[in-house]
């Protein structure tokens, strides 16, 4: 894969970013649990909210392989920081980009992409996880508005978000063809998050229900059309994926550059471990693995790009890459030895973040449907 200049130069500055103001951090953000609005800021302005934004709504409208670059070279050194640019850039954008009239449009996109305010994506519920068409969240409509009430789970960043993009059924009875997108103003009476949820990872970015209470929203906030919502959750979700597959190439990097630090330094039997052949050769596997997953991973989104059907390749590329990331921080924490196993190296947080790149944005199981579901139709 060759890079153009300006997606090298989109690597050299992420990678300075995430260098200069994140690396020094990423551990205290991970021990209290606080990602210091400071940071948030530097973020904002140096443009990282609002990088695939189009640049009629204030953002740089950059492709797709610079988004991946920015997000793997974030991710590579803090995997929460990159959730806070995957949101305005990813799952927040892509259904007001696909389905919002211009109006929603001018009012949101600028304001994610310079991290006025914070969207949240709501989509999974209790019950309905993978299983989309089962949510239960329901939105009935009432003269000028819609009646909300459900819950929602799991829900990133939703306990500081200013709206979410909120997916309820409006036909019950009719599955995936009944569920409507809403873009929910978070202020309004009735919604409120429940107690941030107590995770494996991903500290310092909050992740809580959303709990609707007879919410009245104006007509207006609904998003596409009337019963449209799974449509939009889908298209987004193909989006998303790519995301989270660089977010799986970034942490690979990370351990994998960790791992071979480690290796030349501790020595045992005389010798650096890297001079033991068989550690050699496990980060030569490492090596391997994460070249394989990052041409996938850019070929998607090259094919994003080019404005082609990249449903499987993206799928295939998040499926690939996120699995391989949780054998190369594995294989890398292995390397450290007990060291591995106690918080004075970032390889111990890198092998609890990247533990749900697996799970979220449809899990493993749910992209192999996806691209069975391709090859065989
Ligand atoms: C940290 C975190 C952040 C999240 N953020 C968001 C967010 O911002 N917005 C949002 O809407 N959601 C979010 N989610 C939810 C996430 O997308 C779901 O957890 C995920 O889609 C899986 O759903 P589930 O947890 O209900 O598991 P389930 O759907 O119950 O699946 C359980 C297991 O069964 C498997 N399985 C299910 N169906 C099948 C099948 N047909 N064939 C084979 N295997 C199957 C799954 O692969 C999985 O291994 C987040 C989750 C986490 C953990």
């Amino acid at each position: 894969m060759v890079f153009t200049e300006r997606h090298q130069l989109m690597r050299k500055l992420a990678r300075g970013f995430a260098e200069r103001e994140l690396a020094p951090i990423a551990g205290l953000i991970d021990e209290t649990g606080e990602f210091p609005q400071e940071v948030f800021d530097k973020m904002a302005k140096a443009g990282l909210f609002g990088l695939k934004a189009p640049q009629e709504f204030g953002g740089a409208g950059a492709d797709t392989v610079s988004y991946v670059i920015v997000m793997e070279e974030i991710t590579r050194v803090s995997a929460t920081a990159s959730l806070y640019i995957s949101s305005p850039n990813s799952l927040s954008s892509a259904p007001l980009m696909l389905a919002g009239t211009l109006e929603q449009k001018k009012k949101f996109i600028p304001a994610a992409a310079s991290g006025k305010i914070v969207i949240c994506f709501a989509l999974t519920e209790p019950d309905a996880g993978s299983d989309v068409g089962a949510i239960a969240s329901t939105a009935v409509p009432d003269g000028d508005f819609f009646i909300l009430n459900g819950r929602k789970t799991f829900i990133t960043m939703a306990p500081f978000s200013d709206y979410a993009i909120l997916f309820a059924k409006t036909d019950p009875k009719a599955g995936t063809r009944g569920i409507t997108a809403f873009m929910l103003d978070m202020k309004l009476p009735g919604v409120s998050c429940g107690k941030p949820e107590k995770k494996m990872g991903l500290n310092g970015c909050a992740t809580s229900d959303i709990v609707l209470e007879n919410v009245r929203v104006p007509k207006d906030s609904i998003l596409g059309r009337l019963n449209g919502g799974f449509s939009i959750a889908m298209k987004t979700l193909d989006i998303g994926r790519i995301g989270v597959a660089s977010q799986g190439i970034g942490i690979s990097q990370g351990a994998l550059d960790e791992a071979v630090k480690y290796a030349k330094d501790r020595r045992q039997f005389g010798s650096p471990l890297a001079k033991h052949q068989s550690i050699a050769f496990e980060l030569a596997d490492m090596q391997t693995k994460l070249t394989a997953a990052k041409l996938m991973v850019y070929e998607a989104a090259q094919m994003m790009d080019r404005n082609e059907n990249a449903t499987a390749q993206a799928a295939m590329a998040k499926y690939f890459a996120t699995e391989a990331a949780q054998q190369i921080v594995d294989r890398a924490l292995q390397i450290f030895g007990g060291y591995g196993y106690m918080k004075d190296y970032p390889i111990e947080r890198m092998y609890r973040d990247s533990r749900v790149f697996t799970i979220y944005e449809g899990t493993s199981q749910i992209q192999k449907i996806v691209i069975s579901n391709m090859l065989l139709k």
